[in-house]
């Protein structure tokens, strides 16, 4: 028997007494033909300081790393308390200076130390997150959680960590990987994200990173917490933890920010007296004063663009002012967290509201925004009206079948709840048509212009007395199957563009090889594609791949609906009701929920599960929290459920990175970026970019 890690590891831990260990190890030193004469004697028991020496005679004489049985011995006697924590400690770090530490010493460390601690009766909880304090205190490099897995289950087979162990461990790479490779989503991981992890991530994350994420966190919490993103990580840790003590909670809640009813409606402010206004409550006087600052004579020469929701993707919100009027640009909600764009004092009093597009991200917050009693009007092309109205009461029943009613809803669910309030929301609809221009309010003249995106997305130019504002919403300057590639004006005064892939290169595979690999290698395929582009775009490439010819290519319900309305044309059938049943060997099913959060998609999925010759191809972002999400990160909880083979291939409605860089080197005003990477912080700008925050504003002169 030579002195071997794993068998030396798993022996210790099948002893009991000390004694028997003792006897053991002799047997063990015996047999070792790489120990020293010197130590022998396993009854020698040396001193902090002989052992110390130990070390340092092996590192500094003619051999570059110590053997592997002094480091076993010096393990061994941390373990019997031969030695101090900190000569532990530094035992480490000096092997990890040498470079020699591997994975698995760290690991062996760690259940010595777990064993011991147990052995004392101290604790007897052991995990990931132990394992992080305990190097932590060492002050060593931290280590993957899936490196921790591995060597425990090849040092230690029998030892089993729980599943929830497992689970909150990959939650926490996940969390890590995510946040590395995708920092513009940081609002919406920072929902998911709970405090004891929070602690943990400083491992692994930047402190700049960290810091954001903190911040989203608290007012992720609350709205109501002040707070600016200087305050230390430790202070966000304690506003956080206060805040989920005071409500009792396991789970930080996500809120869904509320788009808070103004005081105002009982009076109108231009012809309320002065002598009157002096008697209004302070918090009407606040909003009033907001909204007399901007038509004052001093300011009726500015233009105020605010950002009120957007800035990252989700809910679009941008607000014009000039003078007594404003437009508002997309009202949205963000998918992710049902929030919408915040609340500002004008909005009570914008008449026209343009809409760039169908998506929720852009359209969602509209039944919450527009009432019949309020006089608003909204405005879009015929085709996004179409797709709005789709959408929207698909949103509705989505809230219904996921139990929330009357009863439960927030303000923002409510006004879904209600039939009515969304067929009242057509009526105050008016048409646009692209490259035609209108007024929709004093002073602001529209021009939209097509915008690649989805059917009937537009991008607008305002012309607000001379002074030009472009909104491009989500544009795609590339070809693709279905649109031609955007050409907008590059010569406004303000450019605010959708930035989705700035400075982002996908390098995945072709997604033509992709889709091509997965039609062949697989009996059945299951695309989750949103009803609304990606679903229709595939069906298109399916064609100019000739999938179509081999296979049956088949779509169902929204997909369906909207294909068979924006007359798509291309090979493929329309089926009811799609099931396991009728879902056949050669069948390729392109259909919704694109994230699978719920459809056809996600049914077909469920019905699939154990079936390995069913592909599953995901072909658009997934959101954090969706199963699409989980698939495409190979989560080990979703790979145990679905057994399918799964592909995922880029496709994407929005400008490439390369395409969007020659638009922005076009551009000659201002150019603001909007629908990005929220991680102005982290990169150098070099095209004097303006990357809005929520509620900045942004000042401009009128020409006239
Ligand atoms: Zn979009
Ligand atoms: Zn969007």
């Amino acid at each position: 028997m030579t002195l071997n890690l794993h068998n030396y590891i798993n022996y210790l831990f099948k002893i009991d007494s000390k004694q028997k260990l003792n006897k053991e190890l002799l047997k063990i030193y015996e047999e070792s033909k790489e120990f020293s004469n010197n130590y022998k004697d396993p009854y020698y028991i040396c001193s902090n300081e002989e052992l110390l020496g130990i070390f340092n005679t092996s590192w500094s004489g003619s051999q570059d790393e110590p053997s592997n049985s002094l480091i076993h011995y010096a393990i061994s006697l941390y373990w019997f308390e031969a030695i101090s924590f900190e000569l532990y400690r530094s035992v480490l770090q000096e092997l990890e200076s040498h470079e020699s530490l591997s994975p698995v010493i760290l690991v062996v460390s760690y259940w010595m130390f777990w064993k011991k601690k147990r052995r004392a009766g101290k604790s007897s909880r052991y995990s990931f997150y132990s394992f992080l304090e305990l190097i932590r205190k060492i002050g060593l490099r931290p280590l993957e959680f899936q490196d921790f897995i591995k060597y425990t289950k090849e040092l230690f087979p029998n030892l089993k960590l729980s599943e929830k162990e497992i689970e909150i461990g990959n939650d926490l790479s996940r969390i890590i990987k995510n946040i590395q490779e995708r920092p513009q989503y940081l609002e919406e991981f920072s929902s998911s994200i709970s405090s004891d992890t929070m602690k943990l991530l400083d491992f692994y994350i930047d402190y700049e990173i960290l810091s954001e994420l903190a911040y989203f966190k608290v007012k992720n919490i609350s709205n109501n917490i002040e707070l600016d993103k200087k305050t230390s990580i430790s202070d966000f840790q304690k506003i956080v933890e206060e805040e989920y003590k005071s409500r009792k909670m396991k789970i930080v809640p996500t809120t869904i920010d509320p788009v808070l009813e103004p005081h105002l409606s009982n009076f109108d402010p231009k012809t309320v007296a002065m002598e009157d206004l002096a008697s209004l409550p302070k918090e009407q006087m606040k909003e009033f004063a907001s909204i007399t600052a901007y038509s004052s004579p001093k300011s009726a020469h500015k233009i105020r663009i605010s950002f009120l929701g957007g800035g990252n993707i989700g809910n679009m919100g941008i607000l014009v002012q000039h003078d007594n009027n404003a437009v508002l640009l997309d009202f949205g909600m963000s998918v992710a967290n049902y929030s919408t764009p915040r609340w500002h004092p004008s909005l009570k009093y914008v008449k026209a509201v343009l809409v760039t597009h169908a998506h929720l991200d852009h359209t969602g917050g509209l039944p919450y925004l527009i009432r019949p009693e309020n006089g608003k009007r909204w405005y879009a092309t015929q085709s996004t009206k179409i797709l709005t109205e789709k959408l929207l009461h698909s949103t509705s029943s989505i809230l219904r079948s996921n139990g929330i009613s009357k009863k439960n809803a927030t303000p923002f669910q409510n006004a879904y709840l209600s039939n009515s309030n969304i067929v009242n929301l057509f009526n105050v609809y008016n048409p646009l048509k692209v490259n035609e221009t209108i007024e929709v309010s004093p002073g602001f003249e529209v021009t939209p212009y097509s915008a690649s995106h989805i059917y009937g997305s537009v991008s607008y130019k305002l012309d607000v007395y001379g002074t030009t504002i472009l909104f491009t919403g989500d544009f795609s300057a590339d070809k693709s199957e279905l649109f031609a590639g955007a050409k907008l004006p590059t010569d406004c005064d303000v450019t605010i563009f959708d930035g989705t892939y700035y400075d982002r290169k996908i390098e995945e595979t072709d997604p033509n090889t992709v889709i091509l690999q997965a039609a062949e290698t697989c009996e059945r395929l299951i695309i989750p594609a949103f009803s609304v582009g990606r679903t229709q775009e595939m069906i298109k490439r399916l064609e100019r791949l000739r999938v179509s010819t081999k296979k049956s290519v088949k779509t169902t319900g929204l997909s369906a609906d909207v294909s068979k309305s924006m007359g798509l044309k291309a090979k493929f059938d329309i089926v009811k009701n799609l099931t396991n049943d009728n879902f056949e060997k050669g069948d390729i099913v392109v259909t919704g929920h694109g994230m699978l959060q719920g459809g056809t998609a996600r049914k077909l999925i469920d019905e699939t599960s154990s079936d390995e010759n069913t592909g599953i191809l995901i072909c658009g972002y997934q959101a954090p929290n969706t199963l699409g999400f989980s698939l495409k990160n190979s989560h080990p909880v979703a790979l145990k459920k679905y057994n399918q083979k799964v592909f995922t291939a880029h496709i994407s409605g929005h400008s490439s990175s390369e395409a969007l860089n020659e638009f922005i080197d076009d551009l000659s005003g201002k150019k603001v970026m909007v629908h990005t990477p929220d991680d102005s912080v982290l990169r150098v700008d070099h095209k004097n970019l303006i990357i809005p925050k929520y509620n900045q504003e942004i000042v401009l002169k009128n020409k006239i």
